[in-house]
């Protein structure tokens, strides 16, 4: 179950929200009585409530927001179960001095801002003494591995426990607090109105994590990177796992730079059975495992890592793959000379100016080689395209000269046009000619300025959607052994990305 934390200054608006929360389907939600600018109205908020509540007041040292006495606070407490609340929230100091009445359940609860400290479990005992229905405690994640040490808490203790850990480091355990024995987790009714550290919201605990339907069963993936909080992996994977009807959730998993190996060892103890992984940790993968797929070893860099039939981990690089697949759909067809020359493969003998230097660029750099296209690549830092060049075996093209290039193929494998400065482009519009492939890897906004200049000119376009999309698509297909759903996962993108333009 996931209880939705509520917060408003307004009486007025806290019940319209409870009525809502309802109607959006919501099973029990926190009443923030802190957050109040009057004093509290506990029979109004009270009577005809929409669902259950938890009743909770935090002081200020608890990062609430409470203004009145301690003593107040507590006479509050009382009336909450007087008045017949199904649950109040006591901090553990207070917890002693407020007994328990008729049928309200105590949660005793210990916060903890700045860490997760090594002695949970003693914690854990001590909160236990107060003659808890259910005991909670939250603590500040700062690495990966405090997610695990709070759900094996969560998974040991002898009485029901909402354990989870806040900050982004803490969401995997916010998620997954259920499949471990929590009997609630805790969600916000706004996702702008986040009442602690990596809290999420409600329609997203529920409908992208779907976390009443994660068991001891689910398969856990998730996306490896650091930061992590603008990831649209998870969107893409969770449509496409509850498409498909499989019991697998893919999770946000921030994890350090260098830190890599530790927190895949960490994550396994869960059951992690796969991960995509960006940066920083896209050389570190390579190390973690030396089973390697394909390209992996030339590129030098994997973004996946899964399970292989024997449980061994593998690295692919699915990059690779997809941005191959989107350009050749789009390249016109091959004359008779062209196919002769090399029959293998339609970007033999193609003229390809790449843009860019970075990771992207040395997966797709190395593909449109493997495949004898005739590679250029120009890059603004000079000495890193030469670096590259070395590694691939392909020419530079100054910077400022790669407007006369004269290539069949065009690749954006810069960040120029990336949303917010979407009025930028890396290839002036006079540079392009008709019947050119442009292929722009940015995919937010799908329709970068160079994707508009090069349709206006009539040229072949791929975005960066479809190679993101197949990029997932590949992985979905390693972690499962079964085919994407690959329009789900293209709709959920285009549409995650117009609505973070939208808000
Ligand atoms: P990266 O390693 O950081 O490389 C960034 C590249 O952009 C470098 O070549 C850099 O040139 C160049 N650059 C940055 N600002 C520039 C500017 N103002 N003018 C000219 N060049 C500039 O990044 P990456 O991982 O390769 O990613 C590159 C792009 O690929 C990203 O922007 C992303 O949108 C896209 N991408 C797409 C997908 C997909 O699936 N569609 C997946 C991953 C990434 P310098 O060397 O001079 O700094």
């Amino acid at each position: 179950m996931i209880c939705v934390s509520l917060g408003r200054t307004r009486h007025k608006m806290m019940l319209a929200e409870h009525e809502a929360l309802a109607e959006r389907g919501a099973e029990l939600v926190e009443l923030r009585l802190d957050w109040l600018s009057h004093s509290p109205d506990l029979g109004r908020l009270l009577k005809d409530r929409p669902t259950p509540v938890v009743v909770t007041c935090r002081r200020p040292r608890d990062k609430g927001l409470w203004k009145q006495s301690e003593d107040q606070r507590q006479t509050l407490l009382r009336a909450a179960m007087v008045s017949g609340a199904e649950y109040v929230d006591l901090e553990e100091d207070v917890a002693a001095s407020i007994s328990r009445y008729g049928a309200t359940k105590r949660i005793v609860s210990y916060h903890n801002f700045d860490k997760t400290p090594p002695n949970l479990e003693e914690i854990h005992a001590r909160l236990a003494k107060h003659d808890p229905d259910i005991v909670k405690i939250v603590t500040m994640a700062n690495s990966p591995l405090d997610n695990v040490r709070m759900l094996r808490l969560v998974q040991q203790a002898q009485v029901p426990t909402v354990g989870f850990c806040m900050g982004e480091f803490g969401i995997p355990s916010r998620i997954l607090a259920g499949r471990y024995g929590a009997p609630f987790t805790y969600a916000t009714f706004h996702k702008e109105r986040t009442m602690a550290p990596g809290q999420l919201a409600f329609e997203e605990m529920r409908d992208l994590f779907r976390y009443d339907s994660i068991d001891a069963n689910t398969e856990i993936y998730g996306v490896v990177a650091d930061p992590v909080a603008h990831s649209l992996s998870p969107l893409l994977h969770n449509a496409a796992f509850a498409h498909e009807g499989l019991n697998k959730v893919y999770l946000p998993l921030r994890v350090p730079k260098g830190q890599f190996a530790e927190a895949i060892r960490a994550y396994e103890s869960l059951g992690l059975r796969g991960c995509s992984v960006t940066l920083p940790h896209k050389e570190a993968v390579l190390e973690f495992t030396d089973q390697h797929d394909g390209q992996v070893e030339a590129i030098g860099a994997a973004n996946t890592l899964y399970r292989d039939g024997a449980g061994q981990w593998r690295a692919a690089n699915t990059d690779y793959d997809a941005a191959l697949e989107s350009l050749c759909e789009s390249l016109p067809e091959r004359t008779g000379e062209e196919i002769a020359s090399d029959p293998s493969h339609p970007l033999a003998g193609r003229k390809v100016l790449m843009l860019g230097a970075g990771g992207v660029a040395r997966a797709i750099g190395m593909g449109i080689i493997k495949n004898g296209g005739a590679l250029m690549i120009s890059n603004r830092t000079k000495a890193r395209a030469e670096v590259l060049a070395r590694h691939l075996g392909c020419l530079v093209i100054q910077w400022e000269n790669r407007g006369a290039a004269f290539a069949d193929v065009l690749i954006n494998c810069t960040s120029v046009g990336m949303h917010p400065k979407v009025d930028e482009s890396p290839f002036m519009e006079n540079w392009l000619r008709e019947g050119m492939v442009v292929f722009d890897t940015i995919y937010n906004p799908e329709r970068t300025l160079l994707i508009k200049q090069a349709r206006e000119r009539e040229c072949r376009t791929v975005t960066g959607v479809e190679m993101f999309v197949r990029q997932a698509a590949r992985q979905f297909e390693l972690f499962t052994g079964r085919p994407a759903p690959l329009e789900v996962m293209r709709k959920t993108l285009r549409q995650a990305i117009s609505a973070a333009r939208i808000s």
